[in-house]
């Protein structure tokens, strides 16, 4: 049989990070066994639905790379994949569940209508003890023709313990006493998330089903659904959560980022996946940067970790920099272009791409280590004191007034020839060159620590503001 797994976002408005990595393993899964990858919209919550949540799923998953075999917009074999055009059939099913004893029919939720949410409220449920259950069920058939409001409540009969096996927890037992006999089928004939995930999982053909471990206690009430159909239930993969410390969860409520929030942080995609892949799953040796193709080549869910990862962000940016590192020159000027929009025409900006790529982590730092480029920025002649540089303002005063009428008469403007020409004034001066180098630095951007040295800022200003900056730095000195 082919491997199907399938990605069950409810649409939210964001792809919280927790849920990009359960996409990135249910996706895993399927290709690293040459199998199916189906994307299911869960919209039956119809409280919690979000204008154009939907495109924000989409975008993301094609964003990352991760396509999709089957789904909403593409269609297969299994539509609709949107759970809201799919209501007849949950209705059909809930009432042959209740046939086969598995459900009944249930009349007095009403008088709490609107409790009888996914969210079910478990105190109320459990070993309730419901009248309705008592209903014969021509009884209540006749009820409902008569057109009274019921809901389709799941019976748990059984006693003793439930055993089921998870890829990642191993043998789960779990008593039958502590299920609740939740609500299957809502008033409205839209089906819980509790119903809908077992039809859905069962007609679409998924074979594994992975998802977060607050669904472990659930499983058994599952697992009765499929018995009670005789269907064979998935292999189950629960995958811990991302933790912000070790106390909370990764949460967007809580204000932490979603995917879309990273990448506004100058995240790249790329990176994102590749560090959330490894967030409670390893390769088993040391290797740490890995594409999506290679992670679908060594991918094994035998690897998953029951334990909670904490997202460490300063591990993100680490690996974040290295893709930056990775990228071609071309590349990474077309994404650093945008965040040069408050810089003046008159830079250099493939200079300043070059200055960059080796020396930033995300791409949102470039404004803050760009902004002296558009105005030096107040600073203290102090700052030309350095013991190392062996510099203090006397010597920047001297060597800027040494340097700028070789600058002026300078016609090739690279950073060589720069370079070259800056340590030759040392040389014929008979000064160390941090002592020309340094204060032309300082002079050019007024910051301690910059983008490049002395001769690659100059190349990134051209030849008019370097002059203009070099002659403002001798008044200010003088
Ligand atoms: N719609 C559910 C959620 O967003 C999906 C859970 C599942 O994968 O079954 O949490």
């Amino acid at each position: 049989m082919k491997t199907r797994t399938r990605f069950a976002p409810s649409p939210t408005g964001y792809m919280h990070i927790g849920n990009l990595r359960t996409a990135l393993y249910e996706y895993l899964i399927a290709k690293s066994d040459g199998g199916d990858f189906i994307l299911r919209i869960e919209d039956t919550d119809q409280k919690r639905y979000v204008e154009g949540a939907t495109d924000i799923i989409y975008k993301t998953l094609k964003r990352v790379g991760m396509n999709w075999d089957e789904g909403p917009d593409i269609g297969g074999n299994y539509g609709p994949y949107v759970q809201s055009e799919r209501k007849p059939l949950y209705a059909e099913y809930a009432h042959k569940l209740v046939e086969l004893g598995g459900a009944h029919y249930c009349f007095c939720a009403q008088k709490e209508e609107g409790k009888e949410t996914d969210e079910d409220t478990p105190e109320a449920h459990i070993k309730l003890k419901d009248p309705c259950k008592h209903i014969p069920l021509d009884e209540a058939k006749a009820r409902i023709s008569a057109g009274e409001p019921f809901v389709v409540r799941q019976n748990i009969n059984k006693k003793g313990t439930s055993i089921f096996h998870d890829v990642v927890y191993g043998d789960i037992e779990i008593d039958y006493d502590e299920l609740d006999e939740g609500v299957l089928l809502k008033s409205d004939g839209l089906p819980t998330y509790n119903f809908a995930n077992v039809i859905d999982d069962h007609l679409m053909q998924i074979t594994h089903v992975v998802r977060g471990n607050e669904y472990i206690s659930s499983t058994p009430k599952y697992n009765l659904i499929y018995e009670a159909f005789g269907w064979t239930p998935p292999v189950y993969v629960h995958v811990p959560p991302v933790m912000k410390d070790a106390q909370h969860k990764l949460s967007k409520r809580n204000g932490d980022a979603s995917f879309q929030d990273l990448v506004a942080k100058g995240y790249l995609p790329e990176a994102i996946l590749n560090y959330i892949a490894l967030l409670g799953w390893n390769p088993g040796d040391e290797r740490e940067i890995f594409s999506l193709q290679e992670l679908e080549k060594c991918f094994s869910s035998d690897r998953l970790n029951k334990s909670p990862a904490i997202f460490d962000i300063t591990k993100l940016t680490w690996m974040n920099g290295c893709y930056i590192r990775n990228l071609s020159a071309e590349e990474f000027h077309k994404l650093a272009m945008s965040y040069y929009a408050d810089l003046p025409q008159s830079i250099d900006f493939a200079a300043l791409s070059a200055v960059l790529q080796p020396r930033i982590d995300t791409l949102a730092q470039i404004p803050e280590e760009t902004a002296f480029l558009a105005e030096v920025p107040e600073y203290a002649n102090e700052l030309y004191l350095n013991k190392k540089m062996k510099t203090d303002m006397d010597i920047a005063l001297k060597a800027l007034c040494l340097v700028l009428p070789i600058l002026e008469n300078t016609e090739v403007w690279t950073n060589e020839n720069l370079f070259e020409t800056l340590k030759s004034v040392a040389m014929d001066n008979m000064m160390k060159n941090g002592q020309i180098l340094y204060p032309v630095r300082i002079a050019l951007s007024g910051k301690e620590t910059t983008p490049g040295g002395a001769t690659e800022l100059a190349c990134v200003l051209g030849k008019t503001e370097t002059l203009k900056r070099v002659r403002k730095a001798i008044e200010k000195l003088s």
